[in-house]
């Protein structure tokens, strides 16, 4: 790293924290930050995707392993927005307790007349006493399930999929609906509860500020035939993908928290590779895009960031990464797939520091800080969202040194943010205080967190707490756990400053 960089480095984080730190707690950084991933951006038209199944006829005991396995059969009319889905779940119970029954998250029944089951299955045999209340789902098993053996539930239902919102409230819900020319499959079908060894099945209430969701891994095979299909239909989706048949495609993707899809007859591909990950971006080509490059500006970030994030935190989970253009507001992350809203496409300016790169960016970053690490996304937003966040620093201090000044100003200090970090969804009502509070300080606190510890100290317990709890739930005890003793004693003063919990591993042992 040249010296300019590290000064401005330094400035930027000093930004960020909000106080002049001394300047011998800097140190000089151990970690150099090398020049940007220059991927080769190829190709406009889709490849021909293999017409050879992904999805497996069956799963036996030795080829599902530990997490849940779905199989979904949908059928989705393009002209009705209708799906009709078979599901088929094999759950194997991984708790230390024998359970009477499997609780299943419908997110798509939050809303009325969205969800309608029809027919729930346990090894063969009908179910009729289940229970949907909100999004909860209860399935009692014909027999008590002991651990470590195993059950197939089937659940038959039909899908009616909403009309996008108009405007940011109910808009940013966009990526499970439709709009003119996309449909967007995120969060659409029941997921096995989290159970959490002490409370039991984990029902999150559903909020419309932020996301709540908490999501165990699993093993994710989707056949997804349309029917009235426009001519041209693509469809988006996260992991291997095959097309066996013309309006058929089917989609695997092993060590999920879920599976999403986009489709529209308006996508047009970019296609690059980063750290050995094939990148793609699917595009909508909107004449109200002011500057041209902008899809290549996205897929480049997008490369870039994979490629940044693997080196900071760990290897990514997938072999694809696709980046889908959404007809909706702002950005969502899903497993292997994040969408990025049409409007920074659409308003770029074609310089980089705008939020066409802080969006992709941060997107990307939840690859791991949601994805491979999986949270309580309604009482522990922080640990997602603000590492997410504090990410989009990391990328602009690597790939745009001179921006990061820029990047602390236009998206932190503008803002005055304020609020305590581990506050939840539920404490808030409406979206901009609770992205300064979690988003905004949080980046803030890691900022803080950096500079306590130093470099070294600091990347290699972002590290650490990764490989930890990749494929698991973390809660902020892992967070702050994974820390030394004598870490977690130094950053104590931050903790004071953030958190309104500060003292989070109290009641652990670790700590003497
Ligand atoms: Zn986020």
């Amino acid at each position: 790293m040249r010296f300019r960089d590290v000064f401005l480095g330094i400035v930027a984080l000093w930004l960020l924290s909000g106080c002049a730190p001394e300047p011998q707690m800097l140190g000089a950084p151990t970690r150099t930050f090398p020049t940007r991933v220059l991927a080769a951006i190829t190709s406009t038209s889709l490849p021909a995707l293999p017409t050879t199944s992904v999805v497996p006829s069956g799963c036996g005991d030795a080829a599902c392993g530990d997490i849940p396995h779905y199989e979904l059969d949908a059928s989705l009319d393009w002209e009705t927005h209708t799906l009709q889905v078979e599901q088929r779940v094999r759950y194997t119970n991984t708790t230390a307790h024998t359970l009477a029954s499997v609780v299943f998250d419908v997110e798509p029944a939050r809303e009325p007349n969205i969800f309608a089951l029809a027919e729930v299955r346990n090894g063969g045999r009908p179910v009729r006493n289940y229970a949907l209340e909100s999004t909860r789902l209860v399935v009692p098993l014909l027999q008590p399930l002991d651990p470590a053996a195993s059950v197939q539930i089937v659940l038959r239902y039909t899908l009616t999929i909403p009309q996008i919102q108009n405007g940011y409230h109910y808009g940013h819900l966009g990526y499970w609906g439709y709009s003119a020319r996309q449909v967007n499959l995120g969060m659409w079908f029941p997921l096995v509860a989290a159970y959490d060894p002490v409370a039991g099945w984990q029902s999150p209430t559903p909020h419309h500020v932020g996301e709540h969701f908490e999501l165990a891994e699993g093993d994710f095979f989707v056949r997804l035939r349309v029917r009235n299909a426009p001519a041209g239909l693509r469809v988006a989706g996260a992991g291997q993908v095959a097309r066996p048949e013309r309006d058929v495609w089917e989609f695997s993707l092993e060590g999920g928290r879920e599976i999403a899809l986009s489709l529209s007859p308006d996508f047009h591909t970019l296609t690059t590779t980063a750290d050995g990950v094939r990148v793609m971006l699917y595009y909508l080509d909107d004449p109200a895009v002011k500057i041209p490059e902008a899809p290549r500006h996205a897929l480049q970030t997008a490369a870039d960031a994979l490629a940044l994030y693997s080196e900071l935190y760990g290897p990514y989970p997938y072999t694809r990464l696709v980046v889908v253009m959404g007809d909706f507001p702002d950005g969502m992350e899903f497993s292997g797939l994040v969408f990025v809203s049409e409007a920074w496409f659409r308003l770029w300016s074609g310089t980089p520091d705008d939020w066409l790169t802080i969006i992709t960016a941060h997107e990307v970053a939840h690859q791991w800080w949601y994805a491979l690490v999986g949270n309580d996304q309604g009482h522990a937003p922080y640990l997602d969202e603000a590492l997410a966040t504090y990410s989009e620093a990391l990328f602009f201090e690597r790939y745009y040194p001179e921006l990061l000044p820029w990047w602390g100003n236009f998206r932190i200090i503008a803002y005055e943010p304020s609020g305590n970090v581990d506050a939840t969804v539920y404490d808030f009502q409406s979206a901009r205080p609770y992205i300064n509070a979690v988003y905004l300080r949080g980046a803030q606190m890691l900022a803080d967190l950096r500079l306590t510890l130093g470099d070294e100290v600091f990347f290699a317990w972002l590290q650490a707490y990764c490989a930890h709890m990749s494929g698991r739930i973390a809660t902020p005890r892992d967070f702050w756990g994974q820390m030394s003793p004598d870490a977690y004693r130094a950053t104590a003063p931050v903790r004071e400053q953030y958190l309104r919990q500060p003292d989070v591993l109290a009641a652990s042992d670790r700590i003497p």
